[in-house]
């Protein structure tokens, strides 16, 4: 391939304690912790509201909470659920402790809760390039409507889901699965007679909350004409409005990591939802009236990059609940994994909450980079359990907890002490014990 070399002068425009790059799950709730923790903090994201794949990618619900009915993820990801539900923009379905909400409000909340702990907010931000230098990267580099700018800071967060700064500093990622999971475009319906769904409220542990009676439909439909795409689900979920749903039964796969593939798969995943609307009117009676509000404003990512770690959670240690001496949060989510190219999904229930060990948030080679959410060291099956939101707002938590434990102490991530990080997060309200 031709390349072209281009120098420039980048103007630093600020200075702190820990840079978060990614406003999602991990990255709103790993900034808050860190700037409660007392660290100067800015938080870097590509659109101009918070949420990432809860808002930008209209996934819902926030997906999990609660194990046997008793809440393990806990302290700021909880809080931020109340402060959803005091506008009315959460609803928890019990005993699973997952979240129906107003993606809406949620951008609203997110956004209120960083500005009051002080945190700097670049939105419209890219993250493209980092300077690094002997394991220690000192500035990010983002790209706005201001041209280049660089951040600098003593500590920072990878919270982009893809490990975009993770892979721009040159840490070691994951073996790439023989099979990533499927992208979704999910897309929101108004004018559904939403009171005769059934499996809009997830309230039982252990269901898989597809809508069997649609599926059966949409097979037999695929089985008369193979044009009809490919199908996950059907799920939907509510977001606290009479008549609209979101919808997840697109499904298409591709590397979401390649700009390429990424743009084909958004063109066809539009396609796709289009001839599912028409379809879900055609012949599902709740959907008879209804209409398209829109798509999500990004196809929703199931798996991309995750960093190779210090350790990498093994799916077989995740299921059956091994605690470690250095656990810092939780993951209650069956292992949920969509096939790539058919309807199907293996789905794996947990023999108790599982435990994530602080090392699979940073790389031995990098002292002052964590990476929190669905990025962290952990093997696809793992993954496909703490890749849901609840448990990113707990690896978030953990990782916004260290970095400002790290900027107090001047010391390197891989030389925290974990006995004292895991008691500021028990007093956050994690639950760390079996
Ligand atoms: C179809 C589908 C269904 C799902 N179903 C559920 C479910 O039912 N329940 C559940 O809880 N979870 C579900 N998930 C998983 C969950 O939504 C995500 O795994 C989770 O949101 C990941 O959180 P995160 O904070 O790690 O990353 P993200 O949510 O992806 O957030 C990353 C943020 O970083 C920003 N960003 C990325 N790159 C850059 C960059 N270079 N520069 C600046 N900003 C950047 C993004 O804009 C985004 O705001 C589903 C996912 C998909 C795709």
């Amino acid at each position: 391939m031709q390349t072209i070399i281009q120098n420039r002068e980048i103007p630093v425009v600020g200075q702190y304690d820990t840079v978060v790059c990614g406003g999602g799950p991990a990255g709103i709730i790993a900034a808050i912790a860190a700037s409660r923790g007392g660290a100067s903090v800015a938080i870097v994201e590509r659109y101009g509201f918070f949420g990432g794949m809860a808002t930008a990618g209209l996934v819902a619900p926030i997906s999990v909470f609660n194990y046997n009915g008793r809440r393990v993820i806990d302290g700021i990801p909880w809080e931020f659920i109340c402060r959803l539900a005091d506008i009315g923009g959460a609803r928890e379905e019990k005993p699973l402790g997952n979240i129906s909400f107003s993606p809406e409000k949620y951008k609203l909340i997110a956004q209120r809760m960083l500005l009051e702990a002080g945190v700097r907010i670049y939105f419209h931000s890219y993250l493209s390039d980092c300077k690094v230098s002997g394991g220690r990267i000192s500035h990010v580099i983002i790209e706005n409507k201001d041209g280049a700018e660089a951040l600098a800071g003593k500590y920072f967060i990878d919270a982009t889901g893809d490990a975009d700064l993770a892979m721009r500093a040159g840490v070691p990622m994951q073996p790439v699965s023989e099979y990533l999971q499927p992208a979704s475009l999910i897309f929101m319906l108004g004018g559904v007679d939403t009171d005769s769904l059934p499996m809009l409220r997830h309230s039982r542990q252990g269901v898989n909350y597809h809508d069997l009676k649609i599926r059966e439909v949409f097979e037999k439909l695929r089985e008369n004409d193979p044009s009809i795409p490919v199908f996950g689900g059907p799920w939907y979920c509510s977001v606290l409005e009479d008549g609209v749903v979101l919808v997840n039964m697109t499904r298409r796969y591709a590397d979401m990591a390649s700009n390429g593939e990424q743009t084909e798969t958004e063109c066809i995943m539009r396609e796709d939802v289009y001839r599912f609307a028409s379809l879900l009117k055609k012949y599902i009676p709740a959907f008879a009236d209804s209409y398209l509000i829109a798509t999500a404003p990004q196809t929703g990512i199931r798996e991309t990059r995750r960093i190779k770690g210090a350790f990498t959670l093994e799916g077989r240690d995740y299921v059956n609940a091994v605690d470690f001496p250095d656990s810092v949060s939780r993951g209650c989510h069956p292992v949920d994994i969509h096939a790539a190219s058919s309807t199907g999904q293996r789905c794996e229930f947990l023999k108790d909450a599982a435990f994530v060990p602080y090392r699979c948030l940073y790389s031995p080679s990098f002292k002052n980079l964590l990476v929190a959410g669905r990025a962290i060291s952990a093997d696809p099956v793992a993954s496909a359990s703490l890749r849901v939101q609840a448990a990113c707002m707990g690896t978030g938590q953990a990782a916004g907890a260290a970095a400002a434990m790290c900027c107090g102490k001047d010391t390197d991530v891989d030389q925290v002490d974990t006995d004292e990080l895991r008691s500021i997060l028990i007093s956050y309200g994690t639950n760390l014990t079996k």
